[in-house]
């Protein structure tokens, strides 16, 4: 094998992240480009760090009808996520972070920052995260390949798995977020966290490599569900993008 040049290498790695491949080929040859942007690689595979501005949504307010309503896309994203990452800019100016590194690396330390900076860091990665994890729906909507493999070895069934994430978003008592993770023994795991905590921060209860994160603060449903937090989440899984959560997963190498 002819040992590519650096741009060919550079395309190589792109297109090896794009097909959610980048950890379990080429390691070697990726070793000194990913490091520039993969300073923490326990919680941070390739591909995947997130920056400290509001990414434009994937797709329009009305993309994820009639799951999620427009009004309720526009208000989430346009106000109450930009609003995080506004603040986590702030926070992060005030206490001295140097916002060219990924978030994840603040996140994994964060018991280090102010509250401020855990609540609004938290809130934009989730955020950033969680519009991802979405797509227009589709009938019969599931994960397929290897992670589909995967959940049935750890869950028995897709089925059992979406019955057990459920109860991690219907229990979570007030607000937060219900997550598929990876753990430290690289097993998939379910939990929940409250607020804006997610599971790479050093004091969430759970912690781990999120792959699928489920927003459970009334304001991702209040409008069209009121106090039906139950049926928004038996109905978001038509909309979840499983090419996107498989993407997570091929990255951490498992
Ligand atoms: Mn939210």
């Amino acid at each position: 094998m002819t040992t590519p040049n650096r741009t060919n290498r550079r395309k190589f790695i792109a297109q090896t992240v794009k097909g959610g491949l980048a950890v379990t080929v080429g390691l070697s040859a990726a070793a000194p480009l990913l490091q520039s942007f993969t300073t923490n690689k326990n919680f941070v595979p390739g591909g995947f760090n997130t920056g400290f501005d509001q990414q434009p949504l994937p797709y329009a307010y009305n993309a994820l009808e009639n799951v999620i309503d427009a009004m309720t896309m526009e208000i989430h994203y346009s106000k109450h996520a930009a609003a995080y990452s506004k603040n986590v800019k702030d926070a992060a100016a005030a206490e001295k972070v140097n916002m060219t590194e990924p978030l994840e690396e603040v996140l994994s330390n964060i018991s280090k920052y102010s509250a401020k900076m855990r609540n609004n860091g938290g809130g934009h990665y989730n955020h950033e995260m969680f519009w991802q994890c979405m797509r227009p729906k589709k009938e019969n909507n599931a994960p397929t390949g290897k992670l589909l493999a995967s959940i049935e070895k750890e869950f028995n069934s897709f089925e059992n798995f979406k019955k057990q994430f459920a109860e991690f978003g219907k229990n979570r008592f007030g607000s937060g977020w219900a997550w598929l993770y990876i753990n430290k023994e690289k097993v998939l795991t379910l939990g929940s966290t409250l607020n804006q905590d997610n599971p790479l921060m050093d004091i969430a209860e759970i912690k781990g490599y999120p792959l699928l994160a489920l927003d459970v603060w009334e304001h991702a449903y209040y409008l069209k569900y009121q106090n039906k937090r139950a049926d928004y989440i038996e109905a978001w899984w038509q909309v979840v993008n499983w090419d996107y959560v498989a993407e997570r997963l091929h990255s951490y190498d498992i």
